[in-house]
């Protein structure tokens, strides 16, 4: 059965799949077939990567094509070929009854944050990208009040190496925020940088126990050294 236009040439998926996985030890996660936003899977790539995943090879909606990471597809990070962002950005962004609200302005310092390219923001948002979906402020404004958004949290990255997406933010207490970015902050241990939970977590220390609480104040009020924090 012929499934129209360019594909007649092409094997069929789960074939093709087959072939590129022949030999290799990979996750077998098939994304083929399958549609991500204005993004259609087509091929898996040979840049494939074990640790990274593999990378695809999309037909866009407007007629491009783009290679995109596993991640990037699955989180909704990416659902175009970049036709989005500009259509996006061209508009006027306004959600009407939701300008001037506090979930607004949220909304629109994480955008800020993130598209700084000389400022302040610069540095540490570099790398830090907002998923496709999130560019819309009514998609945005939609999650924030189906996940627990309340006036007194603030938006907080699960991950903070990672982006802007609803897997891996929630909101949070300023307290909390301020225990994740100690989460996330590289300690100094046996002459090795480490994340400061990855080390407790080694001592089977967990967050939210006295044992947790008790180093965190130790490293981060008083200034103990990790060795020290964890031998007393
Ligand atoms: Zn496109």
């Amino acid at each position: 059965m012929a499934v129209g236009g360019d594909d007649v040439s092409r094997p069929l998926p789960i074939l093709r799949w087959r072939l590129f996985m022949k030999g290799r030890k990979m996750s077998a996660v098939n994304l083929i077939g399958e549609r991500f936003g204005r993004l259609l899977v087509v091929d898996v790539t040979e840049k494939s990567h074990p640790k990274k995943g593999h990378i695809w090879l999309c037909h866009c909606d407007c007629g491009n094509d783009i290679e995109v990471p596993t991640s990037r597809l699955t989180h909704k990070i990416t659902t175009s070929c970049g036709c989005l962002r500009k259509e996006l950005a061209r508009k006027k962004m306004t959600v009407h009854g939701y300008e001037g609200t506090r979930l607004y302005k949220c909304w629109d310092a994480m955008k800020r944050r993130c598209n700084d390219k000389t400022g302040k923001w610069s540095k540490t948002y570099k790398n830090i990208i907002i998923c496709d979906e999130w560019l819309d402020p009514k998609v945005f404004i939609d999650w924030a009040l189906a996940n627990g958004y309340n006036n007194n949290l603030t938006l907080d990255r699960i991950d903070n190496t990672k982006g802007y997406y609803p897997e891996n933010c929630r909101w949070a207490t300023p307290k909390e925020q301020a225990r994740n970015r100690a989460n996330n902050k590289y300690i100094t241990y046996n002459d090795k940088r480490r994340l400061f939970i990855e080390v407790l977590e080694e001592h089977g220390i967990m967050p939210g126990t006295k044992e947790y609480q008790r180093a965190y104040y130790r490293v981060y009020k008083l200034h103990w050294s990790m060795e020290r924090a964890l031998s007393a």
